[in-house]
């Protein structure tokens, strides 16, 4: 399967866990059509305790699927000073997590770290609903003049009240973001949105009827397993089925 839009589409697990992982994921997704593969590596838990990702270990796992499936490699950069390992590991995207977004000394010293650099650089919003901190992040990237694109991601924000979204989507803020900034694309994290994986096609076909840019979605090769976020991973293979019915792939 080839992608047929010009949406941007990128896929992988929550985290990277082991290699065999990462090129299994890696490898069902290329499959599918995927061109741009993520995985977390420092993994912000909210709590203490839980998996905190692999580290920079797994970024040579990562330039190994860059090479064997020739797809663009992303990770979460949630702190200036992995900056060097990231760049030195040829990674293709930078994102910043929801939050490190909502720090905005933090993401100064991110900027600052990559300063003039040739990497895509995606900003998550922050976990409060505070839309001009997401637009500010976005105007620190875009004053440090990083050469790559600049896009937004929408993953929804915190809530109190539990619904039946893990994140509340709040659409008005970033349909804000659009109307401010038509200029930045705007793709959606269903995953992080939905929480449960059966959600995740129609958050996704939500967002693009909406006219997102395109889509960051969770895929695990063994959902069940995983060390993160295992209810609201994908299979590659489930990943496929939603693109073809959304007609993003052929
Ligand atoms: C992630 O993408 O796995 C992640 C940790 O996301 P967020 O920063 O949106 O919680
Ligand atoms: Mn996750």
């Amino acid at each position: 399967m080839k992608l047929v839009s010009d949406k941007i589409i990128v896929s992988g697990p929550c985290s990277a866990e082991n290699r065999e992982q990462v090129l299994k994921t890696a490898e069902g997704l290329a499959a599918c059509g995927v061109t741009a593969f993520r995985a977390g590596l420092w993994k912000p838990r909210t709590r203490p305790g839980c998996f905190e990702g692999v580290g920079a270990e797994g970024l040579e796992w990562m330039a190994e699927a860059r090479r064997t499936y020739g797809m663009r490699i992303a990770t979460e950069l949630n702190s200036a000073r992995n900056a060097d390992l990231l760049l030195k590991a040829g990674m293709d995207i930078a994102w910043i997590g929801a939050r490190t977004a909502t720090n905005p000394f933090d993401v100064q010293d991110i900027a600052d770290a990559l300063r003039g650099c040739h990497i895509d650089v995606y900003i998550k919003n922050p976990v409060a609903p505070d839309s001009a901190l997401w637009l500010g992040a976005i105007e620190r990237m875009e004053r440090a003049g990083i050469k790559g694109r600049i896009v937004a991601i929408h993953r929804g924000f915190c809530a109190w009240e539990k619904d039946i979204f893990r994140n509340n989507p709040i659409w008005s803020i970033p349909l804000w973001l659009k109307a401010q900034r038509p200029d930045i694309p705007v793709v959606c994290d269903p995953s992080h949105i939905s929480g449960q994986a059966r959600l995740v096609p129609y958050v996704s076909r939500m967002a693009l009827s909406l006219g997102f840019d395109g889509l960051f979605i969770e895929s695990h090769c063994n959902p069940a397993a995983a060390l993160s976020d295992a209810a609201q991973q994908l299979t590659p293979e489930e990943v496929g089925h939603m693109f073809q019915d959304l007609k993003l792939t052929e």
